[in-house]
């Protein structure tokens, strides 16, 4: 199947929604334009170099999302273009985005990221630990950020109930964020949560932006 098709199965079988993120990280613009021209426009990198690259590379009207953890001193390579940087983890972080939004002249919409998997190798908030940041006055100095909702990743397993818990869990800190802190804030409303592996049981479990990669281009050889 070729890369158009294969979106367009994923976007038939997933409700509407439901945002697809197409994960292009490593795949040569080649991949992306063939996607581009079946009518996509929706793609996530996870490095700021090559999301970059990539942005100056291929047409405009691409909605870039940053889906990778982000270092404070990279944001300024992105500012002015990415849609949505997903893996916001730190009061550090966001005070960086919002200073170089502000030399954009724009404001950026950007994701908490939960800490869910049982790994110690992902990145992420606790609920405590967001719930500090924000109230605290100099997250609410923060002009040029708007947070649209929540990202997290599960374990890499193969037991799915584990991933369901794990997503469960992402739900739950979108239900508590929702209802103590932004109840009146219409954007808040994305859960991003599932990968090729598990986007299915993370839509069951109240996704509404599923970022897929290897299951639209392939697997990835990160040795080249
Ligand atoms: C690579 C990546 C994905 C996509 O992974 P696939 O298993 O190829 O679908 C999703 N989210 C993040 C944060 C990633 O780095």
């Amino acid at each position: 199947m070729s890369i158009p098709q294969k979106i367009k199965e994923i976007v038939n079988s997933i409700p509407q929604n439901v945002k697809l993120v197409a994960v292009s990280k490593t795949k040569p613009n080649e991949d992306i334009m063939e996607a581009y021209e079946g009518g996509y426009r929706i793609f996530g990198e996870n490095k700021p170099q090559e999301l970059t690259r990539k942005y100056n590379e291929l047409p405009k009207d691409i909605e870039w999302h940053m889906i990778g953890h982000l270092q404070s001193n990279k944001v300024k390579y992105i500012a002015s273009f990415v849609s949505l940087i997903h893996a916001v983890d730190s009061i550090k972080l966001l005070k960086e985005i919002n200073k170089q939004a502000q030399k954009n002249n724009r404001i950026i919409d950007c994701l908490f990221q939960f800490h869910i998997a049982d790994e110690q190798t992902k990145f992420g908030f606790s609920l405590p630990e967001a719930e500090e940041v924000i109230n605290s006055e100099t997250f609410k100095g923060f002009e040029n950020i708007r947070i649209t909702g929540v990202m997290g990743m599960a374990t890499f397993t193969d037991n799915e109930d584990q991933i369901k818990k794990e997503f469960q869990n992402l739900k739950f800190i979108f239900d508590q964020l929702k209802t103590k802190h932004f109840q009146d804030i219409n954007e808040f409303k994305e859960i991003s949560m599932g990968m090729s592996g598990d986007y299915r049981l993370a839509i069951e479990e109240g996704s509404t932006m599923v970022r897929v990669g290897s299951t639209i281009f392939g697997a990835r050889n990160y040795t080249v």
